[in-house]
């Protein structure tokens, strides 16, 4: 039938595992999805209690798709429970099959301990990480799977061109590994399987013939039964029964995923040491880290809100029983949904990015406001009086801060006086009806950021009512506005004729920056102006060049091209837009491209001079192309912007602060921000979930998608002496590759940042770097990112710690005010951690619970100087127990559970 001789006596397995893969959101915003998927499980549950032949589902590895359906069909939580107990419907361990490149390694955790936690309600989660569409792999991830006690995985995108067999052993930095069954045909290889079983049997035997290269004799085959939403085939049962039967050349049988991988081994498998980000059998649509940026930017501070401020604030600041679990469970809900790969990668219907970006918002609200609370509890326990600084990171560092302080004599020369306000003491008579308006718009005690009601008091006579406001520069506790509010509402309704005399006493105040001394990491310290050792200035004249300098870093800015040097480079922030006539998943040149690289005018101004700060602004305006014709394939028409860039130099720092903000008038194309090497590179270093990952100059592809050498960074990425941190701005390519006269291959000159990709199709076909769509062929309107663009960034040029700068620049000293006589020091710690990144501090069942990693090639010492504890892994499980500290391998991730103490 087949033409191929059955070996000898010897079946092929072949295992078929009924699934669907069920994208929560994609071009359909999730409740339309949510209808058909709440059909088809209702259909599944029937199925499966009627037919017993229909022995296995797996539920796509995510729990989410079973909380959406019960939130429909609370009354079959019961059968559902029933088939996941009997082992017949597979759950987890995921709480959805997020994108690993654009979220945290935190957020990756989280989704892994939500699932798990959630799938004990039914029996316990698969013990397989599942991942099935993820668009490649990071590097760590067998090192998180390994900690959550799993030793499988099932991949299908991004794996490279070495791993020839239909499995490989997948191995971390730190040398922790699993196994990866490789679907060389992806999650649907067996997706609408036909009803008659000839049919089927030759299916098979078209399938074997496929991959006869990947598979050796006797080897089991793997089909995975289902796809996108795809609903499960009633007609399974029988037609495997029916193809057995009928055949000697292939044993089928509906098995669970974890079943099949339970007899699989790991002998004789290639390895494959760190990401797998390989286009070589399929796309990994590189392109999704740059469209839409306001959705990456809107999770890269909601991250750090989450992880960075509100959680170790709350944990080491606020009373353990007022954990605001509830609060914090609810944000990471929001932040998991939005990991899922179609949400954060954006290449979705307008409606769902609208959907993605709301939740980020409340994701953050969430943490803005819980830090907030956090701060207001250390204020409030300050023994001494006025602003206090929090440091919410694990390394003892000072930095800038912005502070309102009473003005009391000069500011000494170490500050930078912003505004002043002078004192304001004076009394106004006033009509009842005006003063009940105007204390109406004040809500509570804050008039403004720098201007907090102090004191209030209310005193009646036969004359009128006489009403008192202190103001100072700092909220104060206890004020009792709304109560003197309320009294004289009432007093007014009873006399509304009444006069009323307002005195307002408001003692003089100044706003100023200040480098903070060093504030303890995880700790506090009274705000006390340090000694500048490298003040900032302002040099020069807007004709021949204006100049930041520190003597730590001197930046000069080029009147005419509108860039700037860094210690004497030129040409940092060359702004270069292309066209692009790609899609959401893949950016891909018109035919005929017009590159616009030099601006039509330039406009140089100086801001601030000094000594903490010191700004230069740039107005550069271009003519960028309008759109990309697509009868023509080339970029037509002109539209004039201007891109308005602060370039800001504290003291004391390595790094010059970019913001760049301009209105985004054209379609189809990308901006990028070309940074110089000081030296030539042949290798970048990104930062990536839990650590850094070095990439080459090159990408594997193949003509289905070109490889395009675009890569991910978390928040910072160097090369060639030249490190950059940024804001959501993920995506990067080193550029300006030439061969080196040295014979010693090609080398970078430059980095290439995206700043912006406008692109209007969700996917497309044609495209020059990528044939095939890669979903439906949709137009957008979002994708264009028409409207207001804010990106920031900061780069260095001379030897730093990136992940140091990274939290410099991005988690800044936290502020707070103090009216004194609590019980807390001037200054002191909470937890001291030392010898490692922290990715998270929190608690965690009522325990203070640490993790951190390693990024360095060398074993560490984690000191945690008092405290005592346990390593647990990512399930909670004690590993083994510690006292004042542990070693960490290269590379490796570490849980530690705190002894109250
Ligand atoms: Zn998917």
């Amino acid at each position: 039938m087949t033409g191929r001789p059955a070996s000898a006596g010897a079946r092929r397995p072949v295992a078929v595992v009924p699934h669907t893969h069920w994208d929560r959101e994609w071009y359909d915003p999730f409740q339309t999805y949510r209808l058909k998927l709440v059909r088809l499980i209702d259909d599944l549950l029937d199925l499966m209690e009627r037919d017993s032949s229909y022995t296995h589902f797996l539920l796509d590895g995510q729990l989410a798709v079973i909380d959406d359906y019960l939130e429909i069909r609370p009354e079959n939580e019961g059968r559902l429970r029933a088939l996941a107990a009997a082992g017949r419907i597979t759950v987890g361990p995921w709480y959805i099959l997020m994108d690993e490149f654009l979220v945290s390694g935190e957020t990756i955790v989280r989704n892994l301990q939500k699932g798990i936690l959630r799938g004990a309600a039914f029996g316990g989660v698969m013990e397989v990480g599942y991942l099935p569409d993820m668009f490649g792999h990071v590097a760590q991830m067998p090192q998180i799977l390994d900690q959550a006690g799993l030793g499988h995985t099932v991949v299908w995108r991004g794996v490279p061109s070495p791993v020839e067999r239909t499995a490989f052993v997948w191995s971390a930095p730190d040398g922790s590994s699993v196994r990866a069954e490789y679907l060389v045909a992806g999650y649907g290889n067996g997706a609408a399987l036909p009803e008659d079983a000839k049919h089927l049997v030759r299916r098979l035997a078209a399938l074997e013939d496929e991959f006869a290269e990947f598979l050796t004799d006797g080897e089991p085959m793997l089909l995975m039964n289902g796809s996108d939403h795809l609903r499960p085939q009633p007609w399974l049962g029988r037609v495997v029964t029916e193809a057995n039967a009928q055949q000697d050349e292939f044993e089928l049988s509906i098995s669970s995923l974890s079943d099949y991988l339970a007899g699989r081994t790991r002998d004789g498998l290639v390895e494959w040491r760190g990401e797998l980000r390989s286009g070589y059998r399929s796309n990994i649509l590189m392109g999704v880290g740059s469209n839409r940026v306001d959705v990456k930017q809107a999770a890269s501070r909601a991250e750090r809100s989450l992880e960075q401020l509100a959680e170790p604030l709350s944990a080491l600041f606020v009373p353990a029983d007022r954990w605001p679990a509830p609060f914090l469970d609810l944000a990471w809900t929001l932040m998991v949904r939005n990991s899922a790969h179609d949400s954060i990668c954006a290449c979705s219907a307008d409606d769902v990015v609208d959907a993605v970006l709301h939740r980020y918002a409340e994701a953050r609200h969430l943490g803005d406001g819980l830090t907030e609370q956090a701060l207001h509890t250390i204020g409030r326990s300050m023994a001494s009086a006025g602003p206090v600084l929090v440091n919410p990171t694990f390394r003892e560092r000072s930095g800038m801060v912005d502070v309102v302080v009473p003005a009391v004599g000069e500011a000494g020369p170490h500050v930078q006086v912003l505004s002043e306000r002078s004192g304001l003491p004076g009394s106004i008579t006033l009509d009842g009806e005006t003063v009940r308006n105007m204390l109406g718009l004040l809500q509570g005690a804050r008039i403004d950021d720098e201007a907090y009601v102090t004191d209030v008091s209310l005193a009646e006579d036969e004359t009128g009512l006489d009403v008192t406001l202190v103001i100072g520069p700092e909220p104060r506790e206890g004020v009792p506005v709304e109560e003197i509010k309320r009294e004289l509402y009432s007093r007014l309704s009873a006399r509304p004729d009444l006069e009323v005399r307002l005195t307002i006493d408001q003692p003089p105040i100044r706003r100023e920056l200040a480098r903070q001394v060093a504030v303890p990491g995880f700790g506090w310290h009274r705000f006390t102006p340090a000694p500048l050792a490298h003040p900032v200035r302002l040099e020069g004249d807007r004709d021949s060049g204006l100049t930041l300098t520190n003597d730590l870093l001197t930046v000069t800015v080029d009147p005419v091209s509108g860039t700037f040097s860094l210690d004497g480079v030129p040409g940092y922030g060359r702004l270069v837009d292309d066209g692009d006539h790609g899609d959401t998943y893949n950016y891909s040149p018109p035919a005929s491209d017009t590159v616009v690289d030099r601006p039509a005018s330039v406009v140089v101004a100086a801001g601030e001079s000094g000594p903490v700060r010191a700004t230069v602004e740039i107005a550069a305006t271009y003519a960028w192309p309008e759109y990309v014709d697509g009868n023509s394939h080339s970029r037509v028409g002109s539209k004039d912007v201007t891109v308005h860039t602060v370039l800001e130099l504290r003291a004391d720092e390595p790094a010059v602060r970019v913001r760049s903000r301009f209105t985004n008038p054209s379609r189809d194309h990308r901006l990028r921000t070309h940074l110089p090497l000081p030296e030539r590179a042949t290798s970048s270093r990104a930062e990536c979930a839990f650590t850094v990952v070095e990439r080459g100059l090159t990408a594997e592809g193949r003509p289905g998608e070109f490889g395009l050498p675009t890569f991910p960074s978390r928040r910072f990425v160097q090369a060639g002496g030249l490190t950059v941190v940024h804001e959501g701005l993920l995506e990067y390519e080193l550029v300006d590759v030439v061969d080196r006269p040295d014979g010693t291959g090609p080398a970078a000159g430059a980095l290439a940042l995206t700043l912006l990709r406008a692109t209007g199709m969700l996917s497309r076909l044609g495209m020059s770097l990528r044939p095939l769509p890669a979903g439906p062929m949709n137009a957008l309107d979002g994708p264009q990112m028409l409207g207001p663009v804010d990106v920031t960034y900061a780069l260095a040029v001379s030897e730093v710690d990136p992940f140091d700068l990274a939290d410099d620049i991005l988690v800044p000293l936290q502020v707070t005010s103090s009216f004194g006589g609590g019980h807390r020091p001037d200054r002191g710690a909470a937890l001291t951690v030392e010898g490692a990144r922290v990715s998270s501090v929190r608690r965690n069942a009522g325990a203070l619970e640490v993790r951190v990693f390693n990024p360095a090639d060398d074993e560490t010492t984690v000191d945690l100087p008092g405290r005592s504890g346990w390593l647990v892994d990512l399930r909670g499980r004690p590993v083994e127990p510690f006292e004042g500290s542990f070693p960490l391998r290269p590379h490796g991730i570490a849980t530690a559970r705190l002894d109250p103490g």
